[in-house]
């Protein structure tokens, strides 16, 4: 088996020296300023061992790779309830799109897409206040990652809600049936500050060791959902996990992913290892570019892909 430090070590040159970088996000203009150039990578193999490359310490807004983590917080307290407000089928159309809340009657088609997460969060939200239903999902990354440094970046937060027409639609138009329980102010101030909290490769990946080993993590124990659950969760991965770029992320990866506008993806090799890569520049579904070659690069030559070497 190939050297998988070195092999980081090329993944990391070559990313650093590539010119196609994509498009940073500017519809959230704090995300605008961020340096196109920047690229990251963490890998956590089953021993714990950490291998890193690039910028892995430097803390990004994680933006929709914490919908894994919401939908697994959703799931521990409603359990298969979810499922009535929320599909699990990839949806075909980008990210914010608001096309099929129509035909399906304001139900989401997954709970990745955005409202599909913001019905996600109206359900966390339930029987709380925000500021608790927030501390609860921070809390939990801080728990999956065994770091407490771990914050919302507020300039994030308010810099999404100041433009966030988009999303507002999309709650209110799922508000007028039903699907949404809380004011739509509320629940979308839960949502942009969960998209805002901000972690380094390093923490991501820590954070998502428990999909890679059936639900619990393997150096401190803690069993965070049954096996069944989480391989549950990796599906829904694989297949909604980049958006109407799931297809071709499954063809080159071959891994459960969750990409984020900030540019970052959580990947899951199970029983192998938890991935975490970073690269601010976006292609045309709003993935990262160089982060998904950066996977494809390292599922390659590690022979991780989940369909076969
Ligand atoms: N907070 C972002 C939004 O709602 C998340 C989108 C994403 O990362 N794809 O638009």
């Amino acid at each position: 088996m190939p050297d998988l430090a070195h092999v980081i070590r090329e993944i990391s040159e070559e990313m650093t020296e590539r010119s196609d970088r994509g498009a940073v996000a500017d519809y959230i203009p704090e995300l605008a300023r961020i340096d196109p150039k920047k690229f990251g990578i963490a890998v956590i193999d089953a021993e714990g061992q950490a291998f890193t490359g690039g910028d892995s310490e430097t803390p990004f807004s994680i933006q929709s790779v914490s919908k894994v983590f919401t939908l697994t917080l959703a799931l521990g307290m409603a359990g298969d309830r979810l499922w009535k407000r929320v599909g699990r089928e990839p949806s075909g159309n980008p990210f914010n799109s608001i096309v099929q809340l129509e035909r399906e009657r304001g139900v989401p088609r997954n709970p990745f897409i955005n409202a599909g997460a913001i019905a996600v969060t109206d359900l966390i939200l339930s029987g709380h206040e925000p500021r608790e239903a927030l501390g609860e999902i921070l809390r939990f990354m801080q728990f999956l990652a065994q770091d407490p440094s771990i914050t919302i970046d507020e300039r994030v937060a308010a810099s999404e809600k100041r433009t966030g027409f988009r999303n507002t639609a999309l709650a209110n138009y799922m508000k007028s049936f039903g699907v949404i329980d809380n004011p739509v102010d509320y629940t979308l101030g839960v949502y942009f500050h969960h998209c805002a909290i901000a972690m380094t490769c390093r923490q991501l990946a820590a954070a998502g060791r428990f999909l890679a080993h059936n639900g619990m993590n393997p150096t401190t124990g803690h069993s965070v959902v049954s096996a069944e659950r989480a391989r549950r969760i990796n599906a829904i991965m694989l297949t909604c996990g980049h958006y109407d770029g799931s297809g071709e992320f499954a063809y080159r990866v071959g891994l459960p992913g969750k990409s984020g506008v900030g540019g970052g993806i959580l990947a899951v090799a199970p029983g192998k290892a938890s991935i975490a890569v970073w690269s601010p520049g976006l292609d045309a579904a709003g993935n990262s570019h160089l982060g998904r070659i950066a996977l494809e690069r390292l599922t390659q030559r590690m022979g991780w892909s989940v369909f076969g070497a």
